[in-house]
């Protein structure tokens, strides 16, 4: 078993399901981990949104016998570094920061807490390293006590002047590899092409660092979405049969009961189909994980407690039933498909009915309103998945990861792709819409707005919100009243997509995340017409 071969493995399963509260682990996590613990420099690439922190979070609480120790974590953004350590310590985790804000006596515990050695994580700022030489020498001294555990250097792009955000104050952090060459240094950054990879591991002079990098995109499968009619078993029974017989595969139902009735239901067309769930026996779900990685069980009805830490690299197929609850669950769970790297196919199977019946269910579920509301909207960018039926899936479901995906990457290995020749669809040069939208976002991203904000202004509507703060006067507003609505949350979507905008997320006063919608790095390239923006729309009369 991979995941048991270290001798702090049990402990780095105990922590991430104790402390983090996570069921399993995301690409490359574990090895970024197992690298670091092992005391190698590690660089990491990662999309934003794929977990970073844990790679040198989790770490930082994990021992493996040796003696405790300080990880000290280099982050630029103030605010950031705040709303982690807030994370850390509503988890129990001593973690602390100094930076060029708080006050004295704030400061003064915190150097007592540190020098204590008693701190799992400081978070520190990259200038306060270069000015305060208290720090400096408490750090050594945690040193020489043998408790400096290891150095993070978060957005490591910024160490490079390739990047797009070069930071002097990061130039000095190579100061750590030199004074410290035994302690292990992690890098991670979302955004580096090679050169900027190459420049983040001398500068800080990484010693042979073990590198993990990646694109969520998984190029072997195949992602189509099906409207689902009210007698679908026929057509899933055809696919077993017809499309994919002697293959293995999932099918993901939304609740135990749906698990059973499919099941049993399939087994009546004479298939070799099981239900899976987290209410069977420890003993029955063993038999039924055996006879499916034998091959001897076709297809399993799961609910998603099936697939974590189950590795079976020929599933051929992952059929969703109902749809996912969100985006996240959805990569996870069509992830299963293909892990040897061979072409599988993923069918998700979408009736808006199901969709409501998911809304209803989180209406009467017995959290709190924080969380329906986040269900909600997860639930909300699913159907939008499911009926956008234009846009590349991969580029959709990478978006909500923060990557940057060209479609025709896609190889038209998607139903959209698919059919993107198809008479229902033609193309359009958006790039006039697009040049106002950008102007428009620019106008406004210093008032922290959201993009649904940024379409209203752009729709010309005539909310109190917009006209008290003046608006409605902005260059812009109300230039995109001819077009649907659908069009124009797309065409802002797809101006994420190709950082013509970006979406920034942070925490306000009162402790919510929202994100705010600001120009991105290829603005300017639209507004001054070096790029061009041409986007598939139905033709007129087909929507
Ligand atoms: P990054 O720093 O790469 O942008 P974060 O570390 O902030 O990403 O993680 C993004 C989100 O993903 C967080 O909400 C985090 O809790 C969640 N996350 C991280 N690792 C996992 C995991 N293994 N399983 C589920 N969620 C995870
Ligand atoms: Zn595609």
């Amino acid at each position: 078993d991979k995941e048991m071969q270290y001798p702090w493995s049990e402990e780095v399963c105990q922590v991430l399901s104790n402390v983090f509260r996570l069921p399993g682990f995301r690409k490359n996590q574990l090895e970024a981990i197992n690298a670091t613990l092992s005391g190698k420099d590690v660089f990491v690439l990662m999309p934003t949104g794929g977990g970073k922190s844990l790679c040198y979070q989790l770490p930082a609480l994990v021992f493996g016998g040796k003696t405790k120790g300080t990880t000290i974590v280099i982050s630029p953004l103030i605010s950031l570094m705040q709303d982690q350590v807030a994370h850390l310590i509503e988890k129990g985790i001593r973690a602390g920061m100094i930076n060029s804000r708080g006050d004295l006596d704030d400061r003064k515990s915190m150097f007592r807490l540190l020098n204590s050695g008693d701190l799992s994580l400081l978070y520190i700022s990259p200038e306060m390293l270069n000015t305060s030489g208290q720090l400096k020498s408490s750090i050594s001294r945690l040193h020489s006590n043998g408790q400096l555990a290891r150095i993070v250097i978060d957005e490591a792009h910024c160490v490079s002047s390739w990047g797009h955000d070069f930071r002097p104050d990061y130039k000095e952090l190579k100061m750590f590899k030199q004074q410290y060459p035994d302690v292990p240094m992690i890098a991670l950054t979302a955004t580096a092409n090679d050169r900027v990879q190459l420049d983040v591991m001398h500068n800080l002079e990484l010693k042979n660092p073990a590198v993990f990098k990646q694109s969520f995109n998984r190029p072997n499968l195949f992602y189509e979405v099906r409207e689902k009619s009210k007698d679908v078993l026929p057509e899933i029974r055809d696919l077993l049969t017809v499309k994919y017989p002697g293959k293995s595969g999932i099918i993901y139902c939304h609740s135990k009961m749906s698990c059973e009735q499919t099941a049993s239901k399939l087994q009546q067309f004479g298939l070799r189909v099981t239900h899976y769930h987290a209410g069977m026996t420890p003993d029955e779900r063993m038999d039924v994980q055996t006879k499916w990685q034998e091959g001897s069980l076709q297809a399993i009805c799961a609910t998603i407690a099936f697939g974590m830490g189950i590795d079976k690299a020929n599933v051929r197929f992952v059929v969703h039933y109902t749809l996912p609850r969100n985006l996240e669950g959805y990569y996870q769970e069509t992830g299963r498909a293909g892990r040897d790297g061979l072409y599988s196919e993923c069918i998700l199977y979408y009736a808006y009915r199901d969709a409501s019946t998911m809304m209803t269910m989180i209406d009467r579920d017995e959290c709190d309103f924080q969380t329906k509301e986040k269900q909600r909207s997860f639930l909300k960018q699913v159907v939008q998945y499911c009926e956008n039926k234009t846009d590349c899936r991969r580029l959709q479901v990478l978006r909500y990861f923060n990557e940057t995906f060209d479609s025709a990457e896609c190889h038209k290995s998607c139903d959209n792709c698919r059919s993107s020749n198809s008479t229902d669809y033609e193309d359009r040069d958006v790039t006039e819409v697009a040049k106002n939208i950008i102007r428009v976002v620019r106008q406004l991203q210093n008032e922290n707005v959201t993009m649904l904000y940024c379409m209203d202004v752009f729709r010309g509507a005539k909310t109190a919100k917009i006209q008290n703060a003046n608006h409605d006067g902005i260059e812009g507003y109300g230039a995109g009243k001819g077009l649907d609505r659908i069009d124009i949350e797309r065409i802002f979507h797809h101006l994420v997509t190709v950082d013509a905008l970006k979406e920034m997320s942070s925490v306000n006063k009162a402790g919510f995340a929202s994100s705010y919608l600001k120009t991105g790095g290829q603005a300017s390239a639209f507004l001054s017409g070096l790029k061009n923006l041409t986007m598939q729309f139905p033709k007129k009369g087909t929507r």
